[in-house]
């Protein structure tokens, strides 16, 4: 019985992680890197986008959440999907709208990458980091472990 009780465990353990695997696993596996005292300082789980199709529109819903979460310039985000997308678009509100038809997938893989260019620290992968001038050069620089690595905005 005892046997039997502990293995139900261990599969809606795994369900869990499969179901949150494609968005979160990047920033997952950047904790585990991170000595617990820093990683457990600040745990950073970034809203999924809620995306919706309105015609030919794409609607970012919740586009202020996940940037504000960030803690990056909005527009500089907002540029950053149309410049991937090639598209045009317009904020509204909470809202980002973008022309055409952009699948979620897409959209949370820009995200991602995102995140990976402007946010993570590429040492320690914490994404505790901002940026600072260093004469022409902006540098990305972690709060966590002190390094930079230069970054083209
Ligand atoms: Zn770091």
């Amino acid at each position: 019985m005892a046997q039997n009780f502990q293995s139900i465990q261990v599969i809606s353990a795994k369900r869990k992680d499969m179901a949150d695997f494609d968005y979160e696993s990047l920033l997952e596996r950047a904790r585990e890197k991170i000595p617990t005292d820093i990683s457990s300082k600040r745990r950073w789980r970034l809203p999924p986008p809620q995306i919706l199709i309105e015609g030919n529109n794409t609607i970012f819903r919740n586009f202020k959440e996940v940037i504000d979460m960030m803690e990056r310039d909005e527009d500089h985000f907002f540029q950053y999907i149309l410049n991937e997308f090639g598209t045009s678009g317009a904020r509204d509100g909470p809202r980002a709208r973008f022309k055409g038809r952009i699948p979620p997938k897409r959209i949370k893989k820009t995200i991602i990458n995102y995140v990976n260019t402007y946010i993570k620290c590429s040492q320690c992968s914490a994404p505790d980091t901002h940026f600072i001038k260093e004469g022409r050069t902006t540098l990305l620089k972690c709060q966590a472990c002190g390094a930079t690595r230069p970054v083209r905005l």
